[in-house]
């Protein structure tokens, strides 16, 4: 079990970006500061076995992503909503627990027809509720600024009672407040994005479980490894906006599990949910893949790297991505037809 999930883990944080882009040295060394944090063990397996250990049949998950900021992806960028269509099916599929998408208004069109092409409806909540299979549902998280933000979460979780919070590439705030772009700059020049942080500091109140899933240190969950993260990812500890206090996010989650893409984190969860659920077809396949990338992209996000609405996510072709889930399946698979 341990040695599948280190293998996922593995294959998860291997780089394959652009030359030149830090991702090719510092998610495996944030990675093992991550490892560390979850007592020394794999972290694919620990979030997948928090997952299993807190949420049941009809029980709730919110599952959130945001990046769009106007001018590099108004509408999104493709890592994030496929990381969460993944878990949204792995959650729906393996465990039968209903996935709640909390996103603000640039992000939820991507987010959601993502999550279509995996395999799910998407319906506001009340609807979804009268759903038995296949489902997810959907709840906007409009809050800007500290009071509105605040207000917003604290609604949120009142109504749709989760047992757990899961981040993939959410942006987040650094320890004044500023959110910045991976390249290090103040992401809220042009138009403020919504406080989706606010939901992790009610759910530490409340003590509900978080997973943050994160690629750099700027997105929630940085902040249980901020320390490596300021050491490790440029711009991190000293940022090249104004604000001159880094882009490190101090937002900390239960987990975190930095991969050389987001998405891969949340992929490798999925993967080791199917492994320990016995249910290796709750990760999507290759062709699912294709269609969950096709669809963030028309309905608006972009590449993250080439800010293109192209096939690629951080810079990283379709193939690729596929290798990738095919990679994973035939870990899991194969683990499982030796136990
Ligand atoms: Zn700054």
């Amino acid at each position: 079990m341990e040695e599948t999930a280190k293998n996922i883990d593995r294959l998860v944080t291997t780089a394959a970006g652009w030359g030149g882009r830090p991702d090719r040295w510092i998610v495996p060394a944030l990675y093992e500061s991550a490892s560390e944090k979850a007592g020394g063990k794999p972290v694919s397996l620990v979030a997948a076995q928090k997952i299993i250990e807190h949420v049941k049949e009809k029980d709730r998950v919110l599952i959130l992503d945001q990046f769009g900021y106007i001018p590099n992806m108004p509408y999104g960028e493709t890592d994030g909503p496929l990381g969460v269509a993944s878990l949204a099916r792995a959650i729906s599929f393996g465990i039968g627990a209903l996935p709640i998408l909390v996103t603000g208004p640039k992000d939820i069109a991507a987010a959601r027809a993502t999550i279509k092409a995996a395999g799910l409806n998407v319906l506001p909540l009340k609807e979804a509720l009268q759903y038995k299979k296949a489902i997810a549902a959907e709840i906007l998280f409009p809050g800007i600024g500290e009071d509105e933000s605040k207000k917003t979460a604290t609604r949120i979780i009142d109504e749709s009672a989760p047992k757990m919070i899961i981040s993939v590439e959410t942006i987040g705030p650094n320890k004044i407040g500023v959110k910045h772009s991976g390249a290090g700059y103040d992401a809220e020049a042009n138009d403020k994005i919504p406080g989706l942080e606010y939901l992790f500091y009610e759910a530490t109140q409340r003590g509900i479980p978080t997973i943050g899933v994160i690629d750099r240190g700027n997105e929630i969950g940085s902040g249980t490894i901020e320390e490596a993260v300021r050491r490790i990812t440029p711009y991190a500890d000293v940022c090249r906006c104004p604000c001159g206090k880094g882009g490190a996010c101090t937002v900390p989650t239960d987990i975190v599990f930095p991969a050389s893409v987001s998405n891969w984190g949340a992929y490798a969860i999925s993967a080791m949910l199917g492994y320990l659920l016995k249910k290796p077809d709750i990760l999507q396949d290759d062709d699912t893949e294709r269609r969950m990338l096709e669809a963030s992209i028309m309905a608006g996000a972009v590449d993250g790297i080439s800010g293109q609405p192209i096939m690629g996510v951080d810079g990283i072709c379709l193939k690729g991505q596929q290798g990738i889930v095919n990679l994973l399946h035939a870990i899991i698979e194969n683990g499982l037809k030796g136990s």
